[in-house]
């Protein structure tokens, strides 16, 4: 359909949304962008980060952690390293991720700096896109 977008969002842990919509917002690592049907073809790296797109008069709101975005003029296709709608999110799990990264950080020898931090990033905005805050 012209007018229409094909949305496939996929994680190593399978397929996480497949359907038709309207537009989409993502965070790209070198900013947010946004998708219209017929969109000029690119590929970008994501940050982690919110996805949203319309669908009709709804909105859906996805966590996306990296990975990158194939935009075509029909199809958008995201394979990141791991993604949720809002909804599915366990505020409680992401919380709990949190504290174990701020603890993992507080230590000052023995630890992969780069992978708490990384940890801590996405258990902080899986919470704000559960919240359905846009992370900054
Ligand atoms: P955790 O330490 O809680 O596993 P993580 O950030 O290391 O968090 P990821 O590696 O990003 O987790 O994801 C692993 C799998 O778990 C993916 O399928 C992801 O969708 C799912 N997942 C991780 N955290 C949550 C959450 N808070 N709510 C729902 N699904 C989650």
């Amino acid at each position: 359909m012209e007018n229409k977008l094909r949305l496939e969002i996929v994680t190593p842990y399978g397929s996480v949304f497949s359907d038709e919509v309207d537009e989409i917002t993502a965070a790209g690592s070198e900013g947010e962008f946004g998708v219209f049907p017929q969109h000029a073809p690119f590929i970008t790296m994501l940050k982690t980060g919110m996805l949203m797109c319309k669908q009709g008069s709804s909105t859906l709101i996805f966590f996306v952690s990296g990975g990158y975005a194939e935009v075509g003029p029909d199809k958008v296709v995201i394979l990141g390293d791991s993604a949720e709608k809002s909804e599915d999110i366990d505020i409680e799990r992401a919380k709990a991720a949190m504290q174990r990264a701020e603890e993992r950080l507080k230590k000052i020898d023995n630890i992969d700096f780069g992978r708490a931090t990384a940890a801590l990033e996405r258990a902080t905005i899986r919470i704000q896109v559960a919240q359905k805050l846009s992370p900054k």
